[in-house]
C-alpha cells in the first residue's frame, strides 16, 4: 500500500519536501521517493529490509524545461495490479503479475510537470517518466537523464563494456559483443571509457542480487546504457553521436504527452529472481496482431563452421539434408546467397528444402548507410519501398523467416529501423532474427514475429579467436544471470567438432566437453536455435549427443534457478510440457559435487536420465531414480556440463 509521509518542511529546506513510499504486495520490496533540499527527485529501494539503491537521482533534461531540479512532489496515487498473460518465446509460458502501481507527481513554480510511474512487485521494481501536456508543447527532445542507480559501498558488479563506435568488422560496432567484468568492485572503469551496456548485475555486501535493464523501447526513444560510475551512481547514458556513422541524433525526441521506456531492477537474496524474472515482458503489450503465430524451432547453419565458402548450392543441400536427418525445422542460409547462388537458383534450393520438410531462413544485411558491409544482400532492409518489395519476394518464394545483421547502434533512428523491419515482415508473415544488433528490450512480447537477437559474444567468436574458446566456459556461466536473463539470446552454439574448422583438423581448439555443449542447448534460451552441428557429426559424432540434439526442445513453459554463482558455475532447469531439463555447466578448475534441490520439480522416486560425461569426454546416458529430489547428487567437472531430464511433479 502507498503510505504518504509528510516530512515536515524544516526551516533549512527551501521547498516543501514529501516522501512517498510504495510497498510490494508481499511487503518485501519498498521504494521511497523524496526530493532533496534543492528540489532534485531521488529514490531508494530496500529488499527484506536491506538497502539496494539509496538516494539515486531521477529526472529529465529537455528543451521544454529542466525536470531534474527545482521540483517538489505534488501528489501521488497507487493501486494494486494483478494480471496474467501467455508467451511462447521466453523463459515461461504463463505469467502471473502482482504489483503495486504508483504515480508520483512533481511540479515546479513555473508550471513544469513530470510524473514518475512505479511498478513495485516482490522481486521487481520498474519506473518510467511521463511528461504531461504543458506550456502548449506537443514535442520535446530529451537531451539527458539524471536517472541513476546508486548501490551501497562494497557492492560487486558484473557488467559488459560499451564498445567504441564505428570500430570492429566493417565499422559495425557497437553490437553488444564485449567482455565482462566479473565480481568487480563498484566503480571499476569501463574498458573503452564508454560505460556499460544492459543488462548489468550487482551484488550488495548484504547479499542482495539486482539485475538492471530496460524495456518497452520502441521508435519513440533510443536504447540507453549506463555511464561509468560517477562516484555515487551509474547513470543512464544515451547512444554515442558517432554511432550509425553519425546519422541520426543521440538524444531522443518524444511526443507530449509522452513517456520514456521502463528501467527495471530484478531483486532477490538469491540469484533466482534474476534468472527467472519476466519483468521486461510484464510491462509491455503486443504492438500488433501477428498474421500468423511465430514458428520456434531448431535448425542447421553451414556458415558457422564451414564459413563463407559454404554458401553455394551443393553445400546448402548438405545442410538441408542434415536438418532433415536431425528432424529439424529449418536451415539458415547465410551471407552472399544473392550472388553465390542467385535468386533464380535459390528458388530451386528453396524447393529442395521444402521437399525435405525444411524451411530456409535467409540472411540480410540491415545496411544501408551506416557501415562498410559488402556481404549481400545489402540495401534491401533500410528503406520501406525496397524492403516491402523484398518481403513480397520472400513470401512469394516460400520464405517465412529472415536474419538481419549489422545494425548501426542504439539511436532512436536505429530503433525505428528495427521496428520498421519487424512491422513490414509481419505484414508478409515473416519471422525476424536480429544479429549484430542491440539487446532486445521487451520485443519478444511487443513484436509477435520477433524470434531472436544476438547481442552477445556468440559462437562465431570461437571460429575467430582462440581466446574466446578459452573463455567459453566463463561466458556460459554468466549468460543465464545477465544477458539471457534480460532477453532471448540467439547464440548459435553446440559444437560437436573439437576443432573450429570444416575438416575438424585445424583452427581453434574447443576447451569444453561434448556434455558442456549439450547443456548450453538448454541453458541458452532462444525460441529459434541454429546449432553449430556439421554433416560429419552424424557419422563421426558421439551417438548419445546426436540423439540428445534431436530431442532437445527450444520452447519452455517454465525456468528455475537451481544453483550456481555467475562466473563459476550455473545450473538452470527449464520445463517443456511435463519434462524438466536441468542443465549445468562449470568454469571451476576442480570437479565439484553438487547437491541439487529438485524437490519443486520432481516427486520422490521420479525416474530421470543423466546426460553427462565421466571425465573422459565421452557423452554417457545414465538412468537415475530421484530417491530424494532435494539432494540430487551430480559431479560437475571443469569445462564440462550435464543435463538431467525428468518428469514434472
Ligand atoms: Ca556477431
Amino acid at each position: 500500500m502507498l503510505r504518504t509521509n509528510l516530512l515536515l518542511a524544516a526551516a533549512v529546506l527551501p521547498l516543501a519536501v514529501c516522501a512517498y513510499t510504495v510497498e510490494s504486495p508481499g511487503g518485501v520490496t519498498v521504494v521511497t521517493t523524496s526530493v532533496t533540499s534543492d528540489g532534485r527527485p531521488v529514490y531508494s529501494v530496500t529488499h527484506k529490509g536491506k538497502t539496494v539503491v539509496e538516494n539515486a537521482p531521477l529526472g529529465l533534461s529537455t528543451d521544454i524545461g529542466d525536470f531534474t531540479k527545482g521540483l517538489s512532489e505534488t501528489g501521488g496515487e497507487s493501486k494494486d495490479l494483478r494480471y496474467s498473460y501467455s508467451q511462447d518465446k521466453v523463459k515461461r509460458s504463463f505469467i502471473d503479475v502482482s504489483a503495486r502501481r504508483a504515480t508520483v507527481s512533481y511540479g515546479g513554480p513555473d508550471g513544469r510537470r513530470m510524473d514518475v510511474e512505479w511498478h513495485v512487485a516482490d522481486n521487481d521494481v520498474a519506473f518510467r517518466y511521463h511528461l504531461p501536456k504543458q506550456q502548449g508543447k506537443a514535442s520535446a527532445v530529451v537531451s539527458a537523464e539524471a536517472t541513476g542507480f546508486s548501490f551501497p559501498e562494497g557492492t560487486k558488479v558484473y557488467m559488459t563494456h560499451q564498445s567504441d563506435p564505428m570500430v570492429g568488422w566493417k565499422r559495425t560496432k557497437p553490437s553488444y559483443e564485449e567482455y565482462y567484468i566479473v565480481d568487480a568492485p563498484l566503480g571499476t572503469p569501463s574498458e573503452f571509457g564508454r560505460g556499460f551496456t544492459f543488462p548489468a548485475l550487482f551484488r550488495t555486501p548484504d547479499g542482495i542480487w539486482t539485475l538492471l535493464t530496460e524495456t518497452d523501447v520502441d521508435g519513440y526513444y533510443c536504447a540507453s546504457h549506463l555511464s561509468d560510475y560517477d562516484g555515487k551512481a551509474y547513470t543512464i547514458a544515451y547512444p554515442m553521436e558517432e554511432e550509425n556513422n553519425g546519422n541520426g541524433k543521440s538524444a531522443p525526441g518524444i511526443a507530449i504527452p509522452g513517456k520514456t521506456p521502463w528501467r527495471t531492477l530484478s531483486i532477490g537474496d538469491t540469484p533466482a529472481p534474476v534468472v527467472e524474472t519476466t519483468i521486461m515482458y510484464d510491462l509491455v503489450e503486443p504492438r500488433y496482431r501477428a498474421s500468423r503465430g511465430a514458428r520456434p524451432g531448431k535448425g542447421t547453419w553451414s556458415w558457422i563452421v564451414w564459413q563463407d565458402g559454404s554458401i553455394n548450392y551443393d553445400d546448402q543441400v548438405k545442410y538441408i539434408d542434415l536438418a532433415h536427418e536431425m528432424g529439424y525445422d529449418n536451415v539458415l542460409i547465410d551471407n552472399y546467397w544473392d550472388t553465390n547462388i542467385g535468386e533464380e537458383r535459390m528458388k530451386e534450393l528453396i524447393g529442395y528444402a521444402h521437399s525435405k520438410g525444411v524451411k530456409p531462413i535467409l540472411w540480410f544485411s540491415s545496411s544501408g548507410t551506416w557501415n562498410d558491409i559488402e556481404q549481400g544482400p545489402v540495401n534491401r532492409m533500410d528503406r520501406p519501398i525496397v524492403r516491402k518489395k523484398t518481403m513480397r519476394w520472400l513470401r512469394d518464394n516460400g520464405i517465412d523467416a529472415i536474419k538481419v545483421d549489422f545494425f548501426g547502434g542504439d539511436k532512436q533512428e536505429t530503433i525505428r529501423l528495427y521496428e520498421d523491419i519487424l512491422s513490414d515482415a509481419a505484414d508478409y508473415g515473416i519471422d525476424v532474427i536480429f544479429h549484430g544488433c542491440t539487446m532486445p528490450r521487451g520485443w519478444e512480447r511487443m513484436y509477435p514475429n520477433f524470434v531472436g537477437a544476438e547481442a552477445v559474444l556468440a559462437s562465431e567468436n570461437m571460429i575467430f579467436m582462440q581466446e574466446f574458446c578459452d573463455k567459453e566456459a566463463l561466458h556460459a556461466t554468466l549468460h543465464p544471470f545477465i544477458r539471457n536473463a534480460g532477453g532471448i539470446m540467439e547464440y548459435g552454439g553446440t559444437f560437436l567438432n573439437k576443432r573450429m574448422n570444416k575438416g575438424n583438423d585445424g583452427g581453434n581448439v574447443r576447451r569444453t566437453t561434448d556434455a558442456f555443449q549439450l547443456a548450453v542447448a538448454v541453458l541458452f534460451q532462444n525460441p529459434v536455435q541454429n546449432f553449430a552441428l556439421t554433416p560429419d557429426n552424424l557419422s563421426g559424432g558421439p551417438a548419445e549427443a546426436i540423439a540428445f540434439m534431436k530431442e532437445v526442445p527450444t520452447t519452455w513453459d517454465d525456468t528455475r534457478y537451481i544453483d550456481g554463482v555467475p562466473g563459476e558455475y550455473a545450473v538452470v532447469a527449464r520445463r517443456h510440457g511435463s519434462d524438466w531439463y536441468v542443465a549445468g555447466v562449470s568454469n571451476l578448475d576442480k570437479p565439484v559435487k553438487l547437491d541439487l534441490d529438485l524437490s519443486e520439480l520432481s516427486a520422490a522416486g521420479a525416474v530421470a536420465t543423466l546426460i553427462s560425461d565421466g571425465g573422459t569426454d565421452e557423452v554417457t546416458r545414465t538412468n537415475l531414480t530421484l530417491k530424494n529430489p532435494a539432494k540430487t547428487q551430480v559431479t560437475l567437472r571443469p569445462a564440462s556440463g550435464f543435463v538431467i531430464k525428468t518428469h514434472s511433479k
